[in-house]
C-alpha cells in the first residue's frame, strides 16, 4: 500500500473508529497496525511486514488465514443464496451443521440453537436454563453460579456471570445477582506447569486433586444450602481464558458434573474459546470425559472466519419447551443473523478439514513442540517469569517484578503493553492479558513455527524486562 493511503487511513481510524477493549488515548501518538493481507499464521501489514498471529485473531482462527477450501465454501454458498431468516424457513447448511455438531459434541447434547457470537450463545444458555425450570414447575430455580475469574462475554447476562473485576465491576448495578465460587486454579498445585519430570507427575496429580477438591467444596456447600434456588453453573472447562489463562484440573469438571446431577443444577459449559481443538481435544470437556447439559460454541466454530455461535442442549431440556402453542412454552429468542447460511457452510467445511487433514493429530505434534520449546528456549530461566503452563496449543506464563515472591509489577509500568509493542519488532502479534503473556496458536501452526515464535518471544522478553 502506498504510504499516502496508509497515512490517510490511519488518520481516519483515529477520527472515526472506537476500537474494542481499547483506551483510544493510547493511540493518539501511536498507530494501530494496519493489516492488508493474511495468509496461514501470518498477518501482513500495509508496509508488507509479516507478523505471527500468535493469538489466532482473538482466539478464533483454526486452519490459518485465507484457506482455499474455506474461501471456496463461502463462494459456493454465496452463489446459491446469502443470508435468509431461520424462523419459519430452513436451509441445508443449517441442518447439516446441526447434525454434525450433535455427532461430534459430548454424548447427550442433541439439539442445536443458533446465534451469532459467543456472548449471545451464553445469553441463550442462561435463558434456556431459566425457562426450563419455570416450565417443569421448579420455579424457585432462578439463580446462576459462576467462577472467580470467569469470562463469558460482554452482554449484560454474560457479564452477570462474569468474574473479572476489571471488565465487570462497574456494571454491577445493571446485572442480575449470581453466586460466585472460587476457581480451581492449577497454579496453586505443587509442581504445576509443563516442566515436570515424570517421577514428579504422581505428586503433581495428587496436588491437582487437592486443588479441585477445595474448589468443589465451595460448590458443594452452596448447592447443599441453596440448590433448590439454583438453575445452573456456568464454567469454562479446563481453561479460563480472559481471566488470565487459568488452567483447571479435569477432576474439577468431573466433580462439578457429579454435584450438578446430585442437586438438579444445569452444568453449562462455555466452550466458546476452548472448542474445536485448541486444548488438544475437539472439546475441552473431553479431557474430563464430562457431558454438560448445555454447551456454548463460537469462535473456532467457523474456523474463526465468520461470526456464528450455537448453544447445544439435551433432549430433556428441549422437551420442556415442546408443547401446544397456546401453552406458551415457546423459546422466544432469536437474532437477525441466526443460522447465517454462509457461516454455516464455512463451519461444515472446517469440520471436513478436521476429518480429512488429520488436523487434531497434526496440532498434537505442534503442542509437543510447544512444550519442548517452552522448556528449552531459556524462557523459564528468565527473571520475572513464573507459572509457565500449557494445554494443547495454548500456553501462558505470568510476569512479576519478583517472580519468586509473586510480587506484581506496578500497574503503571504496563509491562503487557510494552511487550505488545516490542512484539511488532520481532514480527509477533502478542496480546498479553495484563501481565500474563500467552500463546493461543492456530491449529495449522507447524512445529517449526512454534519454535520460531517462542524464540522470538524470548528475545522480546529479554529486551523489555532487562
Ligand atoms: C470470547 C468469549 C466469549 C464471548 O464471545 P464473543 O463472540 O466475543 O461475544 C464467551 N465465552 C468465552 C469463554 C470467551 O472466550
Amino acid at each position: 500500500m502506498d504510504s499516502k493511503l496508509k497515512q490517510e487511513l490511519l488518520s481516519k481510524d483515529k477520527q472515526y473508529v472506537w476500537h474494542p477493549f481499547t483506551q483510544m488515548k493510547d493511540y493518539e501518538h501511536r498507530d494501530h497496525l494496519l493489516i492488508e493481507r493474511a495468509e496461514g499464521i501470518f498477518l501482513i501489514d500495509a508496509d508488507g511486514r509479516r507478523y505471527y498471529d500468535t493469538v489466532s485473531s482473538w482466539w478464533c482462527n483454526v486452519h490459518g488465514h485465507g484457506h482455499p477450501r474455506i474461501k471456496a465454501a463461502i463462494q459456493r454458498q454465496l452463489d446459491a443464496f446469502d443470508h435468509i431468516m431461520f424462523s419459519g424457513l430452513t436451509h441445508a447448511p443449517g441442518i447439516e451443521l446441526a447434525e454434525k455438531l450433535v455427532e461430534i459434541t459430548p454424548e447427550g447434547l442433541d439439539k442445536v440453537f443458533y446465534s451469532d457470537n459467543g456472548s449471545t450463545a451464553v445469553e441463550v444458555a442462561l435463558k434456556m436454563s431459566f425457562q426450563y425450570w419455570q416450565q417443569i414447575g421448579k420455579t424457585s430455580k432462578t439463580k446462576f453460579v459462576y467462577l472467580d475469574g470467569s469470562y463469558h462475554g460482554d452482554t449484560l447476562g454474560a457479564v452477570s456471570v462474569g468474574g473479572v473485576e476489571l471488565y465487570h465491576a462497574l456494571f454491577k448495578p445493571l446485572l442480575f445477582h449470581a453466586h460466585r465460587v472460587p476457581a480451581a486454579d492449577l497454579r496453586q498445585a505443587r509442581g504445576a506447569g509443563v516442566m515436570d519430570e515424570s517421577e514428579a507427575a504422581a505428586a503433581r496429580l495428587e496436588s491437582e486433586r487437592e486443588v479441585a477438591e477445595s474448589a468443589l467444596a465451595a460448590v458443594r456447600e452452596l448447592f447443599e444450602r441453596e440448590g433448590d434456588t439454583i438453575a445452573g453453573i456456568v464454567v469454562e472447562p479446563m481453561l479460563m481464558g480472559a481471566g488470565g489463562m487459568i488452567m483447571t484440573p479435569a477432576a474439577y469438571m468431573q466433580g462439578l458434573r457429579e454435584l450438578c446431577t446430585q442437586h438438579n443444577v444445569h452444568l453449562i459449559a462455555d466452550e466458546v474459546a476452548t472448542g474445536f481443538g485448541r486444548t488438544g481435544k475437539m472439546f475441552a470437556c473431553e479431557h474430563a470425559g464430562v457431558s454438560p447439559d448445555i454447551m456454548c460454541l463460537s469462535k473456532g466454530l467457523t474456523a474463526g472466519v465468520m461470526p456464528l455461535a450455537v448453544t447445544l442442549c439435551t433432549d430433556e431440556i428441549y422437551a420442556a419447551f415442546y408443547d401446544d402453542y397456546h401453552t406458551q412454552k415457546t423459546f422466544f429468542h432469536g437474532h437477525s443473523f441466526t443460522g447465517n447460511p454462509v457461516a454455516c457452510a464455512v463451519a461444515i467445511e472446517s469440520l471436513r478439514l478436521f476429518e480429512e487433514e488429520q488436523v487434531l493429530e497434526r496440532a498434537q505434534a505442534s503442542a509437543v513442540a510447544l512444550a519442548a520449546a517452552l522448556r528449552d528456549s531459556g524462557l523459564t530461566e528468565l527473571p520475572h517469569v513464573a507459572d509457565v503452563r500449557q494445554l494443547g496449543l495454548v500456553a501462558a506464563f505470568d510476569l512479576y517484578a519478583d517472580a519468586e515472591r509473586r510480587e506484581p509489577f506496578h500497574p503503571e509500568q504496563r509491562i503487557g503493553a510494552a511487550i505488545y509493542q516490542a512484539g511488532f519488532e520481532e514480527g509477533l502479534i502478542l496480546r498479553p492479558l495484563g501481565d500474563t503473556l500467552y500463546f493461543w496458536l492456530p491449529l495449522c501452526v507447524t512445529p517449526e513455527e512454534v519454535r520460531d515464535i517462542v524464540a522470538r518471544t524470548v528475545r522480546v522478553l529479554r529486551r523489555v524486562l532487562s
